[in-house]
């Protein structure tokens, strides 16, 4: 095999995104042959050199890419969790301990969410052990539109639905929503209830761009990234 980047090969191996890659390599907690490598961008050859990260020997028989879709309920966290913090990949703890039984002699993946939701923030995400089409979805010039409908306290008019399609700024650039609509007011709802589309994919975007045009946020939900849409009856 031609050598690889090494941020590159710790992606397939399913350690992490690229990105969470660099960051441990930058971190200092990725040794090759011996040594603390800091550089992602190092060329290795990941059947011959010696690559441990965090201690751990990179597994040479590859667990298979796993590609799961979940609808994340209310209350956990999409990065590996503080204490008083329940990590979202914990809802797979079943999924993996039956591994063995399902997939004998197949490493276990290890998984990890594409992407961020809030703590409060319901629906889709999906969680995979291939950093690679991780780092491909969530990159922007991926293009990938994300649907979320946003449940408003109070009532909501013409000019907020002005002020959110007019946009915000977020670290520094400024986000505009693709689609802002107020959905048809249902008999069970009584909260209105708009539907944005994003691209940017920032922190906290929609919740911003809500809260910039005066309105408070009830509950959000995604339902929908690039074509891949919630079932509609967990929606
Ligand atoms: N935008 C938000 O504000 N929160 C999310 O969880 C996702 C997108």
């Amino acid at each position: 095999d031609p050598p690889q980047r090494l941020s590159k090969v710790l992606a397939t191996a399913g350690v992490a995104s690229r990105r969470s890659s660099e960051e441990l390599i930058f971190e200092g907690k990725v040794t090759v042959n011996g040594s603390v490598c800091n550089i992602p961008q190092t060329k290795v050859d990941p059947a011959r050199d010696m690559i441990y990260v965090n201690g751990n020997r990179l597994p040479k028989k590859l667990p298979p890419k796993v590609y799961l879709a979940l609808n994340k309920p209310k209350g956990y966290i999409c990065s590996s969790g503080e204490k008083e913090t329940k990590p979202v990949i914990s809802l797979f703890d079943d999924y993996l301990k039956s591994w063995d039984k399902i997939n004998p002699g197949r490493p276990k993946p290890r998984l990890f969410t594409v992407g961020r939701l809030d703590v409060a923030t319901t629906g889709l995400i999906f969680v995979t052990n291939d950093g690679e089409f991780a780092q491909k979805i969530s990159h922007p010039s991926s293009n990938l539109t994300k649907e979320y409908i946003a449940t408003i306290d109070g009532l909501v008019n013409k000019r907020h639905l002005i002020a959110i399609s007019e946009g915000t700024i977020i670290e520094g650039v400024h986000c505009t929503p693709d689609v802002v609509e107020l959905l048809p007011r249902q008999p069970d709802v009584s909260r209105p209830r708009l539907r944005i589309v994003v691209h940017e994919g920032r922190n906290h975007e929609v919740r911003e761009l809500v809260k910039n045009a005066g309105l408070q946020i009830y509950s959000l939900k995604r339902v929908r990234i690039g074509g891949f849409r919630l079932p509609s009856d967990l929606v």
